[in-house]
């Protein structure tokens, strides 16, 4: 039974939504931190610096009891590498991101951070490390420039500039006629979907985590902003631990974990490489995927 149940679409909401709003975590999370904060454990840490290695070990997890959510998930990120959750819609990837964020608690099992079992962290500490960039990024209705800044409010022009560059955004941003100063609609408006998501990696960038969840678009993007968003979202993704919801081949090929979940279990996991030899499900996704893409031309 879960210690702090609210209305479970509600939480599901406001993790999408304030997720979306902001990269830098720290300030994203404040919002819902309020009322979960008195729910630390009594002696809770701060995390300090942190290397970034994450291991579930054996976690259960139902959001109702009648129905197991996640069972069993066992994996290891190293400080700085990829894992990749692959699967269907309902498979449980945005769950694991969830007990991640410490939005829920294993019911059974453990969640590492450095060695250390994650209910022993505060949450605003915890969350203060980690840097969300999410498909539908949200944008104020202000400059560029601050709107990059939003992932860390004391950075400097000259900061948000060298985010923005190697978030691959400064091209498009200086060939716009305002700049930097251009101001933004709160929907997004002036900015394409794929020039939004460059905009958001800057942001990430800016707020430096150590921990990143990535959630990636599925809209088709044209060529030349998917190549920017590629190359972007490496740049961001150095020496960070990241966590993708991915679709895109691109970034599940070259991740160093590929987690396979099905019906809220792993059922393979490896790298490329390796899943591929063994020709099971993943094997079986990628060329669907590939078949797929080569119809449509672009493979
Ligand atoms: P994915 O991200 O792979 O699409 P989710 O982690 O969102 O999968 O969902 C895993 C399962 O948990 C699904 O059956 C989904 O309906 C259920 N679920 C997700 N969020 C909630 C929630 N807040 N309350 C109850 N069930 C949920």
């Amino acid at each position: 039974s879960r210690q702090f149940t609210r209305p479970l679409n509600d939480l599901a909401n406001q993790f999408n939504m304030i997720l979306s709003a902001v990269a830098g975590a720290d300030r994203v999370f404040q919002v819902i931190d309020e009322k979960e904060e008195r729910l630390d454990e009594k002696n809770a840490g701060e995390v300090g610096e942190i290397q970034g290695d994450i291991q579930f070990q054996h976690v259960d997890f139902s959001y109702e009891d009648e129905q197991q959510t996640l069972s069993d998930i066992t994996f290891e990120a190293k400080s700085g590498q990829t894992v990749a959750l692959v699967g269907p819609t309902g498979a449980g990837k945005t769950t694991i991101i969830s007990l991640l964020s410490r939005f829920y608690d294993p019911d059974s099992g453990q969640i590492l951070l450095d060695g250390v079992d994650l209910k022993s962290v505060k949450r605003d500490s915890l969350r203060s490390r980690m840097g969300v960039v999410l498909q539908d990024a949200t944008m104020f209705n202000t400059t560029i420039r601050e709107n990059i800044r939003y992932g860390r409010l004391d950075a400097t022009d000259a900061e948000v500039e060298q985010a923005a560059r190697s978030a691959m955004a400064h091209d498009f941003i200086t060939q716009l006629p305002g700049g930097y100063e251009t101001v933004l609609d709160s929907d997004g408006k002036g900015v394409s979907h794929g020039q939004r998501q460059l905009l958001s990696i800057a942001r990430a960038m800016i707020a430096d985590p150590s921990l990143l969840i990535l959630d990636e678009a599925t809209s088709s993007i044209d060529t030349v902003t998917e190549m920017k968003i590629n190359a972007g979202l490496t740049n961001l993704m150095k020496g960070r631990t990241s966590f993708v919801i991915a679709h895109r081949l691109h970034t599940i090929r070259s991740a160093d974990v590929i987690l396979v979940l099905q019906g809220g279990k792993i059922v393979e996991k490896g790298n490329h490489r390796t899943l591929m030899e063994q020709g099971g499900e993943y094997a079986a996704l990628i060329r669907a995927q590939t078949s797929e893409r080569t119809e449509r031309g672009y493979g």
